[in-house]
């Protein structure tokens, strides 16, 4: 489980700024998600620009939207970096969505209908095909979207925001720390929450839940870290920027 509650799709403008800067943004954005730079690693501006063969300014930007949507932290006087959590951290996060999540499941027992519960499986269904796809991006983004789809059928705005501010941070521990293999072995314990829902089971399905994020946090903390790699040699130019100029220094 993890999330992408704040993935912006990329711009088609025909414009060439917006397109650049999009590019930028999905190669970095795909790199800390794919857990391809290790936690705590400083992005530096100037080797960024030399890499994707743009300005600084360019790179500035788009690692200032990065720490909004908090895929990195701004550390004063440092720069910015991958975000390192601690294992306190990540237990603090996931044993708040557990609690949340143990909540939201004894409401929704209440209002599940046909049409929900088949949202779910199809939901799960398409879990299950990125997962045999290995399309880790894909599966990130569904199964932080499960979790998502639960609590937004409730209805209930300020629990939503909750769970989409958890499950953004979430989804930095998954990304820092999970590793591609182990994060494709939680599709059938969403499927298996889904199908205690069904069966009308809700201690079943807030048991099967609390499981699911046990294990996740269990799986986080194995993860041996990718090694400390020099950041711009994971990205190369950017194509089809349109007009951008290169960095000169
Ligand atoms: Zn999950």
């Amino acid at each position: 489980m993890s999330s992408d509650p704040t993935i912006v799709p990329a711009r088609r403008s025909g414009k060439g700024d917006p397109e650049a800067d999009e590019a930028v943004y999905a190669a970095l954005h795909a790199a800390i998600l794919e857990g391809r730079i290790a936690a705590g690693t400083k992005l530096a501006e100037t080797p960024l620009a030399e890499a994707f063969g743009v300005s600084r300014e360019r790179i500035r930007k788009v690692l200032h939207r990065l720490v909004a949507e908090r895929r990195l932290e701004a550390v004063p006087n440092r720069g910015v970096r991958v975000p390192q959590p601690t294992l306190d951290d990540v237990r603090a996060i996931y044993q708040a969505h557990r609690v949340l999540e143990a909540g939201v499941l004894r409401e929704l027992a209440e209002k599940l209908d046909d049409r929900l519960l088949g949202e779910l499986r199809m939901h799960v269904g398409q879990e299950q095909r990125a997962a045999m796809e290995r399309d880790r991006a894909a599966s990130v983004r569904l199964s932080g979207a499960f979790h998502l789809r639960i609590a937004d059928a409730l209805g209930n705005a300020q629990l939503s925001a909750m769970l989409r501010d958890l499950l953004t941070r979430s989804s930095i521990m998954v990304s820092v720390y999970e590793s591609i293999a182990e994060s494709f072995c939680g599709v059938q314990e969403h499927g298996a929450i889904v199908e205690a829902l069904a069966r009308h089971d809700v201690e079943r399905a807030i048991a099967l839940s609390g499981d699911h994020f046990r294990l996740v946090e269990a799986r986080l903390q194995l993860r041996p870290q990718p090694p400390k790699v020099d950041v711009a040699r994971l990205f190369g130019p950017i194509g089809e920027a349109g007009g951008e100029e290169p960095v000169r220094s």
